[in-house]
């Protein structure tokens, strides 16, 4: 969680919530979850490039508000994606997608012992 008084005010914000609503409105399902062909309710709105990834107010706005840099999740993709996050670049969230890719394709592309 942040602490930066910019981002708590920001996600405080009316603004926000809309945004958020109408976000979890039009992908109801978690796009992670999705993709692993799973449909779980999306509780979350994340934000792919982590709004403070920029130090300056103007640039967490727009990372903030950019409808095109949410993404819906469900609790527990959620958290997994903050765990994983080691660092707060574009680097990182693409290194982690591809992570979630090799993950999918251990699970159910390899021959399971039945476990
Ligand atoms: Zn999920
Ligand atoms: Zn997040």
């Amino acid at each position: 969680m942040s602490r930066n008084p910019h981002y708590i005010k920001m996600i405080n914000s009316n603004r926000w919530k809309l945004l958020r609503a109408k976000k979890l409105q039009n992908n109801p399902v978690c796009e992670v979850c999705e993709a692993n062909n799973r449909s779980t309710l999306a509780t979350e709105v994340h934000h792919i490039v982590p709004v403070e990834s920029v130090s300056h107010e103007l640039g967490m706005r727009q990372l903030m508000f950019d409808y095109n840099n949410l993404q819906s999740l469900c609790h527990s993709c959620h958290s997994e994606i903050h765990r994983c996050a080691f660092s707060h670049s574009k680097e990182a969230v693409q290194a982690n997608n591809k992570r979630m890719t090799e993950r999918f394709a251990d699970k159910f592309l390899k021959p399971s012992n039945g476990v």
